[in-house]
Parts: C-alpha cells; structure tokens; sequence
C-alpha cells in the first residue's frame, strides 16, 4: 500500500553528509563548510515565468546539501550520493581544475555540468575544494533539484571563499545563468529565485519581470498541500518547452508587445477574430494570459485565507494548460481527476513544465489519506505522495 514519504530532515542529511565524506575522502580533515538550497513547488502560474509573468511558488522542506572543506589546490573534487542516473557508480563522482571549466554542457558526468556551471557564474575567484552532495529532493521530478543543487553549490562557495553575494536576486541569476550554459537549459528564474529566496510559512509571489516579490503567508489552516510525484517522464518535454517559448515569442510579436505580460485578452481576441493568429498561437497566449490573471488573483485570496477560491483557481490553471498551452499528458490528468473526486479536496493541478513530474493538490488535513488511497488503487503508475509546507530558502554554513 502506498503511503505519505516522510522527508528526511536536514539534520540527517548533514550527519549523513559526514559520514559519505570520511568514506570518500578519508586523509581530508572534517568538512567545515556547508551551502543548503531547498527545492520548491509551484502553486500557480505556470509557463509566466518567461513570459514576464507572475508566479507564485514555495520552497520545500526537501533541500540539496554540498558539504566539504577548501583543499590548498585549484583542483575540485566532488562526490554525489544520489545515483539514480543509468550510470555507473563511477560516475557519482568528478575531479577537475578550475581553470579548465568551460561552457560545454556535453561534458561528462551530466550532474556535474551544474557544479561547473556555478563555479563558472560565481562572482568572484574561487579555491579548489571536496565536497559530497546529498539531496532530499526528487531529482528529475519537477521538484527542481536542479535549481536547489545550484544554489546549494553557490552557497558552499560562499561559504569557502567567505565571499556573501549581497544581491540576492544576483545569485539566482548566476545560478540560472549557470543552467543555461552549462546543463543546456533554457529555464526561467523562478526556480532559482524561490531556492535563494523562500521564506518559512509563506509563497512568495514574484513578479518575473521586474523581480520584485511579495511573501504570502500561509495562514494557519486545515488545508495542505500534497505533492504527488507521477514518476514518469515524456521524452517530448525538453522539445516541446522550447517550441512553447517561441510560440510565446511569435503571440507577442502578432500582438505587438515585448512580451505576453503586457498583452490583453481584448486585443488577442479581436487578433483572433480577424484571422490574424492561428488557433494554435491563439490559445498558447490565451493560457498565459490568463494564468498571469488567475496567479495575481490567487495570491490575493490567499492573503484572506480564502483557500476554496484558491483552490479553483488551481483547477482552472490545470485545465488551460492541459486544453490551451498542452503540456499536460494522460498521467498528470488522471491524478488530478482522481483528487479532485475526493471529498475535501480543493484543487489540483500539475506543477512544473509539464509531461509528466508532479501535481500539486490543496485538499482538507482529514482527507489526505482518502486522496492517497484512492489514486493508489486507480493510478497504473507507481506515484510517489509528500506532504509539504512552506519552508526557508537558501543557507551559508561555516560549521
Ligand atoms: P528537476 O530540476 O525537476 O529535478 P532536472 O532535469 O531539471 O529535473 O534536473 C535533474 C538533474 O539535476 C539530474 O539529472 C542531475 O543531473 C542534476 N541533479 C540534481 N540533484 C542532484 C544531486 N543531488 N546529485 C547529482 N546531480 C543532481
Ligand atoms: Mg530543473
């Protein structure tokens, strides 16, 4: 039967990070330094991000830890704990010299294009170090263990060169900076941005464009939010995001605007009406539009503890971007059909890109387990379910 994982606190994971250090690098002294980033879950305003939109996520009590100590070299050595990739053990583990990092996202193993990645965008120069990863983060789940294992990193770098980045918003961009050109990610910053910037207790809405936020407390309620991790993945999603964006490129250019934030569901309909977009086009816009719309809307009722509107502004996001933006599948529709059917629930949808990774579901404390076991019973795949609440952002540890 399946059941709620309890996440591993970030003690643990520390103490389990001392271990797998002393195993990996066992002439080295006791690591002394420590970078947290927390991975996150978006409530709602998906596909804004790039749009200069509105968002509106939280940081997850799962985090990413790097922990380790400068080494006196220019040589970095880092081990990962997770190895779910289709590699070898071998590959958990990369050695390079500083000077050598380059933009060249084909380099071998994958994961650690993002350490490079980071040391490439940090501000400053930095020292060789060993380090261990460990992570409470789903990794490719949606979840963006991706951002949290950037800003982990940039964190320990601060942290060793006892060089603070007092921007914070700064550090986000140089961790998306770091996304792009070295994992080949076009993302946009939000991910990066909640990692950094995630507060205890509330969603942060952020305006994308200018990247101002504002927090949102999460009232103390008898609502949560249960993640459901399809654990599956289409193939198609890495594609299909980049022909989205430039469907969003082309929508804006029809409507004359730098971007679709300053469109008008009035302008694109007379668009439409006088033959001037597709259908296509059409209906991406459409779903942006009105999602920047339903995101500021959500944040407002939120802020009056008015979780059943919140809850059918989640629907009403899930349904534009399975019918209008498509880039939901089968999977994350079944989930979402099959809470919404249980008493108590008062909104689901998927979260993130889409094709597959996670849906998000805001439902009564009483009636989780029934959601649990009603998609146990009829969901095909093997979904794995969290329990979350908003947790802090990004941390700089000298132990
Ligand atoms: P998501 O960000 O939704 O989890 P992504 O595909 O963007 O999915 O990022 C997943 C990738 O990030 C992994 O395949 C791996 O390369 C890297 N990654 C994330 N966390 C870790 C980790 N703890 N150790 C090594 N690599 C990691
Ligand atoms: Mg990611």
């Amino acid at each position: 039967k399946m059941s709620i994982i309890k996440t591993e606190t970030t003690e643990a994971l520390i103490e389990r990070g001392f271990e797998f250090f002393a195993k990996h690098f066992p002439n080295s002294e006791k690591p002394d330094k420590l970078g947290i980033g927390p991975g996150r879950v978006n409530l709602i305003g998906e596909h804004t991000d790039y749009n200069d939109g509105f968002v509106l996520p939280m940081a997850l009590p799962m985090v990413t830890i790097v922990l380790g100590r400068a080494n006196d070299s220019d040589n970095c050595c880092v081990v990962t704990a997770c190895n779910d990739f289709d590699e070898t053990e071998d590959s958990n583990k990369t050695e390079f010299k500083i000077p050598s990092v380059k933009p060249l996202y084909v380099g071998t193993p994958k994961w650690a294009n993002y350490v490079k990645g980071v040391i490439a965008c940090f501000q400053s120069i930095i020292v060789g170090f060993d380090a261990v990863i460990l992570s409470s983060v789903p990794l490719g789940g949606g979840l963006s263990s991706s951002a949290s294992l950037e800003v982990a990193t940039y964190s320990f770098i601060e942290a060793i060169t006892g060089n603070k980045t007092i921007q914070l918003v700064q550090k986000a961009k140089a961790c998306q900076n770091a996304e792009h050109m070295f994992a080949g990610v076009p993302c946009g910053i939000m991910d990066q941005f909640i990692s950094v910037m995630g507060i205890e207790g509330h969603a942060l809405l952020i305006d994308c464009k200018s990247l101002q936020y504002e927090p949102v407390p999460m009232t103390e309620s008898n609502y949560v939010f249960l993640i459901t991790n399809s654990n599956i993945h289409h193939e198609l999603s890495s594609s299909q995001y980049q022909l989205r964006r430039y469907q969003c490129e082309e929508a804006s250019d029809l409507l004359n605007v730098q971007s679709l934030r300053s469109a008008t569901m009035e302008s694109l309909n007379k668009l439409h009406l006088n033959g001037k977009i597709n259908d296509i086009i059409y209906k991406r816009a459409r779903h942006v539009i009105s999602e920047i719309e339903r995101t500021k809307t959500a944040a407002d009722v939120l802020k009056r503890g008015d979780y059943k509107s919140f809850g059918e502004l989640m629907n009403a996001s899930h349904n534009s971007l399975r019918d209008d933006f498509e880039v939901s599948c089968p999977e994350l529709d079944q989930l979402v059909e099959l809470a919404r059917k249980v008493p108590g629930v008062l909104g689901s949808r998927m979260t993130g890109g889409g094709f597959g990774g996670c849906t998000v579901t805001l439902v009564d404390r009483t009636a989780v387990n029934a959601v649990v076991s009603t998609i146990s019973s009829e969901y095909k795949g093997c979904p794995k379910f969290y329990t979350v609440s908003p947790s802090c952002g990004a941390k700089i540890v000298k132990l």
